[in-house]
């Protein structure tokens, strides 16, 4: 699909997968195409609009959504015959990949804190699917569910770590390359 478009930049996301992801989730499919089109020249929301064929102010809230997350940016030029002002967007791969990283660095540590709290207590729960406690909480409550008045009986969290783990290693491994540049 990237790369038949003579005379332009290589479509960075067929390198990188997770910038990808990244703009999907900012800014949706939408948010893909325009960037795909905004690719390696300034634009303004207007001509954006015509190229994508999207509603200029889908366009407008995109590329506000997109700059918000440092993927895009913009200069800006007065209009010498209305005054009125002008904004060409273009695209800021390096804050968007910095960005990126930032948040894939903060995912991770939440992980891996939820991990060791995970690792570091004993869980009680009763059989109505209230919310668990941990060891501590559920003596001071002597052992009954304040939601429902149950006894609360020991969780395996084992799965829970099983699973945690297994997502840390499997976003360490995908994110690897672009962790490893900054950190
Ligand atoms: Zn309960």
């Amino acid at each position: 699909m990237s790369g038949k478009k003579g005379g332009k930049k290589p479509d960075p996301f067929s390198k990188n997968p997770a910038l990808k992801e990244f703009v999907r989730r900012v800014a949706g499919n939408h948010g893909l195409l325009i960037l795909s089109k905004l690719w390696g020249r300034q634009l303004t929301d207007e001509e954006l609009a015509k190229l994508t064929r999207l509603r200029v102010n889908l366009v407008r809230k995109i590329l506000y959504d997109l700059y918000e997350s440092r993927v895009v940016n913009y200069h800006r030029f007065r209009n010498e015959d209305n005054g009125w002002y002008i904004y060409r967007w273009y695209v800021e791969a390096e804050g968007a990949l910095e960005n990126l990283q930032s948040i894939q660095r903060e995912l991770l540590r939440k992980l891996e804190e939820r991990l060791e709290y995970e690792r570091g207590h004993m869980f009680f729960a009763c059989k109505n699917n209230c919310p668990r406690m941990t060891f501590e909480e559920a003596s001071e409550r002597e052992f009954k569910c304040p939601h429902c008045g149950e006894e609360l009986k020991f969780v395996d969290n084992k799965e829970v770590i099983a699973s945690l783990e297994a997502q840390i290693e499997q976003l360490k491994r995908q994110w690897g390359e672009g962790l490893q540049a900054n950190s």
